[in-house]
C-alpha cells in the first residue's frame, strides 16, 4: 500500500533525513521524505496495514511533536496555518530584539537579566519546549536541543546578547529559508500547472462542464478560443492554431484541423474546436508529465544520498569535538579558562547541525528538474540529471531518432521476370502488421499507388517481425521475406550486393529473389546542430548504433558529423555495444525512438526516448523524456543537468568548506557564537539562494 501525506513544521532539511531514517527501522515500512515539496511517500508491506500507518503517525510524533501530517488535498489548510505561523514568528523576534535594546540601557542589573530573560524567551520557547520534548526520544543530535544547549549555556555563562541573538538570527535565517524554498516550491509548481481542470462536455445541444475523472473516451468535448486542451483527443471539427509551448518547451504555433491529433496541455488560440476524446484523465499528456516530474524529485540522487550520508556523521564528529574542547585545553591549562573553552564548545554546537548541506543538493536538483520541464524535457528522477551531468559517451539510434523515419521510395529493382507492382504488393502485405517506421511508410506509398486494390488481410498467415531484420510471412500461400541482406543471408538466399543511397529491403518468395526497394527517409533538420552542440559540450564520444546496413549508415554519420559508426545490428548487438562502454566505466547515455529501442534505452546509464509519449514502451523504458523530435534537445538536456549537477557540488563544497573554516575560527577563539549561526542558517541560505539559480535559464 502506497499512502502519501503532506508535512507540516517539519524542521529542517537534516531532521528530514533522521526521520525518514527512523521511519524506515518501522518493520514492513518503507519511508521517502522530500523536504524541498514537504512530501512523505509510505510503502506499508505488512498483514495490518492500518496498524502500522498508526506506527509510523507515533513514531513522527515521537520523532518530532511539532510535526503533522496531512493528507493530500488539504494544502490550502496547511499553507494558511503556516502562513500565521510565520506572522506569528516575525512579531515574535521584533519583541525580542526590542527588549534587547531595551535591555542594553537598563543598569540595574537584576532588571537587565528579567528583560535580557524575556527576550531570550520569546525568541526560544518553540525551539527549547520542542528541545524539551524531543529529549525523551533520546536524540541528543537533534537541532532543537543542540541550539538549545548552546544558547541556555551561553546564557547562563553570562554571554546574554550572544545567546539571544543566537536565536533570532537562527529564527529569521528559518523564516528566509522557508520563503525561499516556497518561492522555488511554487515556482516549480506553476510550471507544471498546465491542467485545465474541467471539459466542456457537448451532448449534441449543449456545453457542460464537467470535471475531468468522469470525461470517458469517445466524449465530444468543445474547447474554447484561450482555453487550455484538458484531455488527449482528435478533432472532429474546427480548424485552430495551437499553442504546445507548455508541453513542448517550444514557442511555436501549431495548426489543427479535423483527423489532427490535440495533446491536453496545449492552448487552443483562435477558433472553437470540437475534440473526440481518445484517452482518460489519468492516461492524458499532462498527467503524465506531472507525474513524472513530481515522482522525480522523489527519487534521489547519488550525491544526495552521499550527503546524507555525510551529516549523520558529521553531527556526532563536530559534537564530540565541542567536548573535547570543553574539557581536554583547560586540564593542560589548570582549569583556569574553563569558561573559555566551554563557550566555543557551545559555539561548535551551533555549527553541528548539517542543514546547510542536506537541503541545498536536493532543492538544485528540483529546480533543475523543473526548469528542464519547462523546455520540453523531462527526467525521472535526480539520480538521472547526475547521469546527464557526467554523459561522456552518447549513442544515437539513426531511424527516427536522427531521421525522420518517414521514407520514400527512391528506386524499385525487379529482378527476372517480376514487376515493380507485384514487388510493392507483397511489400505492403508483408508490412501489414508491422508498426515500424518503414512498414508505415511502404502501406502509405503502397495506399497511394493502388487506392483501387487495398491490402487484404486475409491473405496474411504465419506473420512474424525480427527486430533489426525484417518479416517473414505466408502471403498468397508463398513465404515471402521482406527486410535486409541479413535476413536473406539468415534463408540462404541468394542476393546481389547493392550499394545504395539509402535502406535497401530486399524481397523474396518461396527462395526466388523478386527484387529490392530502396527507401530513403530525410535528416532531420536539427541532426547536425545537435551533434555540434554536443562536441561543444565537450563530449568525446559521439556513436550512431543502427540495424541499418553500413553504407546507409554512414551516409547519414558523415552528413551530421559523427565519426564513429556501428551498423547492421540486431537489438541485443546495440545493447552489446553499450556495455562494453559502461563496463569501461563510461557513463553512456542512449538515444532512440521506438521499440527496438527499449533494450538500449534500458541498458544505459540515461536512456532518452524521443518525440514525446509516442511509443509507450520506449517511454516506459528510458529515463528521459524529450517531448519534440529535436535531436538538439539531448544536448540542452545535458547543459542543463550539468548546471544542476555543477550547483549542487559548488552547494556542498561550499557548505562544508565555510563551516570548517568558522569551526577553526571558532575553536582558536577568533570567532563568537554569531559566525556559528551564519556557518549554520546563513550558509543553508545561500545555499538555497544559489540553487534558485538552476531555475533560470
Ligand atoms: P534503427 O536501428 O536504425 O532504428 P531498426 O533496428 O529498427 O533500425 O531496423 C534495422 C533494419 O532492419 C532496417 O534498416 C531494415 O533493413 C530492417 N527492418 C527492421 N524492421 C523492418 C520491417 N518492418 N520491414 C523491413 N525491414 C525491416
Ligand atoms: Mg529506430
Amino acid at each position: 500500500m502506497e499512502y502519501k501525506f503532506k508535512l507540516s513544521k517539519i524542521h529542517c532539511a537534516g531532521c528530514a533525513v533522521a526521520l525518514e531514517q527512523n521511519l524506515n527501522e518501522i518493520e514492513g515500512v518503507k519511508a521517502e521524505i522530500s523536504f524541498v515539496s514537504k512530501q512523505l511517500r509510505l510503502f506499508i508491506d505488512t498483514e495490518n496495514p492500518a496498524e502500522t500507518l498508526t506506527a509510523v503517525k507515533i513514531a513522527v510524533t515521537n520523532f518530532d511533536h511539532a510535526i503533522e501530517l496531512y493528507d493530500y488535498g488539504d494544502e490550502d489548510k496547511l499553507e494558511e496555518k503556516e502562513k500565521n505561523q510565520r506572522i506569528i514568528n516575525v512579531c515574535r523576534y521584533s519583541f525580542s530584539v526590542i527588549a534587547l535594546i531595551l535591555g542594553l540601557f537598563i543598569e540595574i542589573m537584576w532588571l537587565k537579566v528579567i528583560i535580557f530573560a524575556l527576550s531570550y524567551g520569546a525568541s526560544s520557547y518553540d525551539v527549547v519546549w520542542g528541545a524539551i520534548q524531543n529529549i525523551r526520544n533520546k536524540n541528543i543530535f537533534d537541532e532543537k536541543l543542540l541550539m538549545s544547549v548552546a544558547s541556555i549555556g551561553a546564557f547562563a555563562i553570562g554571554e546574554f546578547i550572544e545567546a539571544i541573538f543566537v536565536m533570532v538570527l537562527y529564527g529569521i535565517g528559518q523564516i528566509f529559508e522557508n520563503v525561499a524554498v516556497d518561492k522555488s516550491r511554487n515556482r516549480v509548481k506553476s510550471l507544471l500547472e498546465i491542467k485545465q481542470p474541467y471539459a466542456n462536455v457537448f451532448d449534441g445541444e449543449t456545453d457542460i462542464q464537467v470535471p475531468l475523472a468522469s470525461v470517458g473516451v469517445g466524449a465530444l468535448i468543445h474547447i474554447k478560443p484561450g482555453e487550455r486542451v484538458p484531455l488527449d483527443g482528435i478533432v472532429v471539427e474546427g480548424t485552430s492554431y495551437l499553442d504546445v509551448s507548455a508541453i513542448t518547451g517550444e514557442s511555436r504555433e501549431k495548426v489543427v484541423t479535423s483527423g489532427d491529433e490535440v495533446l491536453s496541455g496545449s492552448i487552443n488560440g483562435s477558433s472553437l474546436l470540437l475534440v473526440k476524446v481518445t484517452k482518460l484523465e489519468k492516461d492524458s499528456t499532462v498527467s503524465k508529465i506531472i507525474d513524472m516530474v513530481q515522482n522525480a524529485t522523489e527519487s534521489k540522487a547519488k550525491t544526495e544520498k552521499f550527503v546524507s550520508k555525510f551529516s549523520r556523521f558529521y553531527t556526532p564528529i563536530v559534537f564530540g569535538l565541542a567536548i573535547i574542547l570543553a574539557f581536554v585545553p583547560p586540564i593542560f591549562s589548570g582549569y583556569k579558562n574553563f569558561s573559555v573553552f566551554a563557550y566555543r564548545a557551545l559555539c561548535f554546537l551551533v555549527v553541528s547541525c548539517p542543514c546547510a548541506l542536506v537541503i541545498s543538493v536536493p532543492l538544485a536538483f528540483f529546480a533543475g528538474i523543473g526548469s528542464m520541464a519547462r523546455s520540453g524535457v523531462l527526467v525521472k528522477g535526480a539520480t538521472f540529471v547526475e547521469s546527464l551531468a557526467k554523459a561522456d559517451s552518447v549513442i544515437f539510434d539513426k531511424t527516427g531518432t536522427l531521421t525522420t523515419g518517414v521514407f520514400e521510395i527512391s528506386e524499385i529493382y525487379a529482378a527476372k521476370e517480376h514487376t515493380e507492382d507485384e514487388i510493392l504488393e507483397l511489400a505492403a502485405y508483408a508490412e501489414n502488421f508491422s508498426n515500424h517506421k518503414i512498414a508505415k511508410s511502404i502501406k502509405k506509398l503502397y495506399n497511394e499507388k493502388r487506392p483501387d486494390k487495398p491490402v487484404n488481410s486475409a491473405w496474411i498467415s504465419d506473420y512474424t517481425e525480427l527486430a533489426g531484420l525484417g518479416i517473414e510471412a505466408t502471403i498468397f500461400g508463398q513465404s515471402v521475406l521482406v527486410g535486409n541482406g541479413e535476413l536473406l543471408k539468415k534463408h540462404q538466399i541468394n542476393f546481389p550486393n547493392v550499394q545504395k543511397a539509402g535502406t535497401v529491403l530486399h524481397i523474396s518468395a518461396d527462395e526466388d529473389y523478386y527484387g529490392y526497394i530502396v527507401i530513403c527517409d530525410e535528416i532531420k533538420k536539427d541532426s547536425k546542430l545537435g551533434i555540434k552542440l554536443l562536441s561543444q559540450l565537450k563530449i568525446r564520444n559521439i556513436a550512431l548504433s543502427t540495424g541499418d546496413e553500413l553504407n546507409s549508415a554512414v551516409l547519414v554519420a558523415d552528413k551530421i558529423g559523427i565519426d564513429e559508426v556501428h551498423a547492421g545490428l540486431l537489438p541485443d548487438q546495440k545493447v552489446e555495444i553499450i556495455k562494453n562502454q559502461t563496463e569501461k566505466g563510461k557513463t553512456v547515455a542512449f538515444v532512440g525512438d521506438g521499440i527496438n529501442d527499449a533494450p538500449s534505452l534500458a541498458v544505459s546509464n540515461v536512456g532518452i526516448s524521443m518525440g514525446g509519449f509516442g511509443t509507450d514502451v520506449a517511454v516506459e523504458a528510458s529515463d528521459v523524456v524529450i517531448m519534440t523530435d529535436e535531436p538538439s534537445k539531448v544536448a540542452l538536456a545535458i547543459k542543463k543537468a550539468k548546471k544542476t549537477y555543477k550547483i549542487a557540488k559548488q552547494n556542498i563544497i561550499g557548505s562544508i568548506a565555510i563551516k570548517l573554516l568558522i569551526l577553526a575560527l571558532i575553536g582558536f577563539g577568533f570567532s563568537g557564537m554569531w559566525l556559528g549561526v551564519f556557518a549554520d542558517v546563513g550558509v543553508s541560505l545561500l545555499a538555497v539562494l544559489n540553487s534558485l539559480r538552476a531555475m533560470l535559464k
